[in-house]
């Protein structure tokens, strides 16, 4: 350690802390050169004879190239769905669809190994992330809805459950697989069937997911898994006999997916974007509360619709957390999503970097101070540094809008009235943090912030019994939990 000018400590990474690559082994990972639709327990050539590439955005190469499916396709994946879910999906005891669920999550703990090194290597997101949270989470969401799918009588009492029939599920890149298991488990446990549209940049997991669930010998037709970009969401979104939308993805595309439904009888959960809160009052255990805000932000790159993207810390203890947090963003890994060392990946493609550099360009216009980490970007790939914005006004837009990016803007309040009023002030009401000693500040927060979830003295904690969702232009309805089950049945 040392002594900078301003007696603060710096760890010097480059001398006494060098770490050498641990990187995880690509070898385990199978991948096709290239990948077709997976209609009907097939995977079948698209009516649209074309296909696109999937890079990886650490090094820019080439992964595979997967099929670009048309509205052809769609109806192919759509009638399939309506015929699995009328003959057989629909009709099986539940008990019996149960075992085809745990089949997939024992199936997906098999080689989850393989999981997260696809899952790493198509989206840029650590293996550490991957490996540890996204694939057991995913195969705990698959586990946990097969032990409710002959128990819906105990979620809905004196009720009974009735599938809607065929859900059109579209999923972003951020969350791969975890975001297929929470849109898959839940729609066939309740007997629905699946028509599922992964991320034209990450369609790699959901591609193995279909393999897996072929080898599981679930019925054809239960699940389809179509790969393409928006026309095909769009297609999906449009198709007259899709009797629910499920949609994870950016506010704007979530309205237009609105509008498309408007005056049809198709449900629709929407889960969209977010620009959280993290707060720290002055009586909070600093260290862990600043771990929590880096956790919040930065280690996955920022790509979480949930980021804790602005820090609001209270005046008494700023110059303290701040220091704190400059710290620690020096001491933070960027590099090879692969190597078991690294905080932060990759971001997941060239446009989103050029958005994140476009934000941290109108931050400085805007008069905010910038600090950035030090550390050496790889010369290939899509790297951006840890970046905080301090001295920023309420209204500015990297206070405002959703960057996806590892951004973090930091502004100070002086009482608790101050900091919800300041933490709601936003169109968005995904998720937000308190950190403080105080249980009864907890609540008080809790109830008076419009957000889907607050975490405390805590950030970015999932788990399937956990309902998820956001108010406002963060979208509506909840994935996971009992929640997660009632947004697949009518009761009746
Ligand atoms: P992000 O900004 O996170 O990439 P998007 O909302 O653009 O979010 O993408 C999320 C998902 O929605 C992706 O699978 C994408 O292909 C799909 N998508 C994009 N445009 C449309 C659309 N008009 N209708 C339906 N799905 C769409």
């Amino acid at each position: 350690m040392a002594k900078t000018k301003n007696n603060t400590l710096k760890l010097q990474f480059d001398t006494t802390w060098n770490y050498a690559p641990a990187p995880e082994s690509k070898s385990i990972a199978s991948i096709k050169p290239r990948y077709e639709l997976f209609i009907n327990g097939e995977f079948v050539k698209p009516s649209s004879k074309k296909y696109f590439d999937t890079i990886n955005p650490a090094n820019e190469e080439k992964l595979s190239e997967v099929a670009d499916a048309n509205a052809a396709d769609i109806d192919k994946a759509v009638k399939a769905a309506r015929t699995a879910y009328d003959k057989v999906w629909s009709k099986m005891p539940a008990k019996e669809r149960a075992k085809y669920i745990y089949r997939i999550a024992r199936m997906m703990q098999e080689r989850a190994r393989e999981f997260a090194v696809i899952e790493s290597l198509d989206g840029g997101k650590p293996i550490r992330e991957s490996r540890d949270f996204d694939v057991p989470t995913a195969a705990n969401h698959f586990f946990y809805y097969a032990g409710w799918a002959d128990k819906l009588e105990y979620a809905f009492p004196n009720r009974t459950a009735v599938p809607l029939g065929v859900a059109g599920q579209i999923i972003p890149w951020n969350f791969p697989l975890l975001m297929a298991a929470w849109k898959v488990a839940p729609a066939i446990a309740t007997g629905n069937t699946v028509v599922l549209k992964p991320a034209e940049t990450t369609p790699l997991t959901a591609l193995k997911l279909a393999e897996i669930i072929q080898e599981a010998d679930l019925p054809p037709g239960v699940v389809n898994i179509i790969t393409g970009a928006g026309a095909t969401g769009a297609a999906i979104v449009n198709h007259p006999d899709i009797d629910k939308i499920a949609f994870t993805g950016s506010t704007d595309v979530g309205k237009i997916i609105q509008k498309a439904i408007a005056g049809t009888n198709k449900k629709a959960t929407l889960e969209l974007g977010g620009k959280a809160a993290n707060i720290i009052f002055e009586d909070a255990p600093l260290d862990q509360a600043v771990e929590g805000v880096i956790n919040g932000i930065f280690f996955n790159q920022g790509h979480v619709c949930c980021a804790g993207s602005r820090l609001y810390v209270q005046e008494s203890v700023y110059k303290t957390v701040l220091r704190k947090l400059k710290d620690r963003l020096e001491t933070l890994i960027v590099g090879d999503p692969l190597d078991k060392n690294t905080d932060i990946g990759a971001i997941n493609s060239k446009q989103q970097l050029e958005t994140i550099h476009k934000y941290i360009k109108i931050g400085q216009q805007e008069g905010a101070e910038m600090f950035q980490s030090s550390c050496a970007l790889p010369g290939k790939g899509y790297f951006c540094r840890p970046t905080l914005f301090t001295n920023v006004a309420q209204s500015s837009r990297i206070a405002q809008e959703e960057i996806f990016g590892p951004v973090l803007t930091i502004q100070t309040f002086r009482t608790e009235d101050e900091v919800i009023e300041k933490a709601n002030n936003t169109p968005f009401g995904l998720s937000a943090g308190v950190w403080t000693d105080k249980g009864s500040k907890i609540f008080n927060m809790t109830t008076k912030m419009r957000a889907g979830v607050v975490w405390a003295n805590t950030y970015n904690k999932f788990d399937p019994t956990s309902p998820f969702g956001g108010y406002k232009e963060s979208g509506y309805g909840r994935e996971g939990g009992l929640h997660g089950l009632s947004a697949y049945v009518n009761l009746i």
